[in-house]
């Protein structure tokens, strides 16, 4: 009599955690989807997530205030001046170092250096972690532009310094014979 007792028991206790778990299967098969197919699906990421980081070069003054900040030292950056005009070699964020602090990005004062919403930085190759900020090399077209302009103003400004020059002397020298 026992074992029969326990037997319906264990039928029972079968049915019951059966449906307990299709009662949760059941609810979840009528919701929407809650995984994401990540890579080719990705989460909304908020605004101030700190990701990679991404330059506006164009604004950049390489004044290195970004690279003191960090407490790690991983900006390295490298432009040859050309009087105001900048004339970038290499701008780079190693990110086997960073620790996405955000620290580098309040002192700028062109706010130019930004963190992104990116964060994928899978490699097989430690040496990719070192990114390069730089959308160009060398000179932008605006700064070359307006290095020209500056040139030419100078050259005119020099030759018409010249031109006035040569007139004074010419006046002084007529004044001397007329003497
Ligand atoms: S986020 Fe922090 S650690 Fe990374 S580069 Fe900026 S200051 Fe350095
Ligand atoms: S602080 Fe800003 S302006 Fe100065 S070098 Fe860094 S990114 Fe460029």
């Amino acid at each position: 009599m026992v074992r029969v007792k326990e037997y319906f028991g264990n039928v029972w206790k079968t049915l019951a955690t059966t449906w307990g778990g299709m009662r949760i299967t059941g609810k979840y098969f009528l919701q929407k989807p809650i995984t994401v197919q990540y890579p080719d699906e990705r989460l909304p990421i908020p605004d101030r997530y700190r990701g990679i980081h991404y330059l506006e070069q164009e604004k950049c003054i390489n004044c290195l205030a970004c690279a003191r900040a960090c407490p790690i030292d991983c900006i390295e950056m490298e432009a040859i001046r050309h009087g105001k005009e900048l004339e970038w070699v290499s701008f780079t964020l190693d990110y086997q170092k960073c620790m996405f602090c955000e620290l580098c990005v309040y002192p700028c004062p062109k706010d130019c250096i930004h963190m992104g919403t990116e964060f994928a930085l899978v490699t097989y190759d430690r040496s990719e972690l070192n990114h390069d900020l730089l959308s160009f090399r060398g000179m932008s077209r605006e700064a070359r532009i307006r290095m020209k302009e500056a040139e030419e103003k100078k050259k005119a400004k020099e030759a018409a310094k010249a031109a006035k020059e040569a007139a004074e002397a010419a006046d002084s020298k007529d004044e001397k014979g007329e003497g």
